[in-house]
């Protein structure tokens, strides 16, 4: 196993946004999380990338390791893990090519930073025409392949992803979640992601999980989750 979450419980002041959750991912998976607006998933992903404090009682294991021990600038730079975050958080001022740069700035790996800003461009051709462009005047869809690409150069051991498809018109959203399963298949990333756009999620992953109301409620295989009635019912239009 790379990643075992067990019993999570994630609280804002009074609110509790995470019941307990259990879940847990292989190396080289591609797995989701799918559920309604509020439903914790974007607490799920914080709490693995340690900007969310858990509860007492809450264990994540990550490579043998006890994730709980790491802060999360360690979670990246020591651990590999990269988020991508909901709303995309890019340094607008700067270019292109600046954001690719200094998302490796705790990369002890120097030499491999070239080849792999050479691979985010072969991944995202657009990138490359815009490297010196400011990224706050990207398209939106220009500014997620940005992002994706940052996390892939900031670490890829493990990469999760906040709804990535969010703002994407639909031809992007499949340039996008094609180049994360090129990310997969060469790198061997494994990839966690989150998204309200459940069937788009499901035809990705290999696995999910359905999240309601911070409590997992279903978990499968993606051909057996979008068969099933309740998932059809609820976040497939039917
Ligand atoms: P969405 O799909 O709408 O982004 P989500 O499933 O990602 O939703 P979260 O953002 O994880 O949901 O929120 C879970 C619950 O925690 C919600 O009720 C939300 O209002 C609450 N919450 C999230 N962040 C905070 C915060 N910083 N302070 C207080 N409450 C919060």
């Amino acid at each position: 196993m790379l990643l075992t979450v067990e019993n999570l419980h994630v609280s804002y002041d009074q609110i509790k946004a995470l019941h307990g959750i259990n879940f847990q991912i292989q190396e080289g998976e591609i797995v989701c999380i799918i559920g309604a607006n509020g439903a914790g998933k974007s607490t799920t992903l914080r709490a693995i990338s340690r900007l969310v404090p858990v509860e007492a009682g809450t264990v994540m294991t990550y490579m043998g390791q006890d994730l709980l021990k790491y802060s999360a600038d360690k979670v990246v730079s020591q651990l590999g893990i990269s988020h991508v975050p909901e709303g995309r958080r890019l340094f607008e001022n700067l270019t292109v090519m600046e954001n690719l740069r200094l998302a490796t700035f705790a990369r002890k790996d120097r030499e491999n930073i070239e080849q792999d800003i050479e691979r985010v461009f072969s991944i995202f051709p657009r990138l490359q025409e815009r490297q010196n462009q400011k990224s706050g005047t990207l398209s939106g869809g220009e500014q997620q392949m940005l992002a994706v690409g940052r996390a892939f150069m900031s670490g890829r051991k493990l990469m999760i992803l906040d709804e990535p498809s969010m703002g994407l018109a639909p031809l992007l959203m499949l340039n996008v979640f094609d180049a994360l399963k090129d990310i997969n298949k060469q790198e061997g990333t494994t990839i966690l992601l989150v998204e309200q756009n459940a069937r788009l999620a499901l035809q990705f992953a290999g696995r999910g999980y359905v999240l309601e109301s911070g409590h997992l409620v279903l978990e499968g295989n993606s051909a057996d989750l979008l068969a099933t009635p309740e998932v059809k019912k609820a976040y497939l239009g039917g």
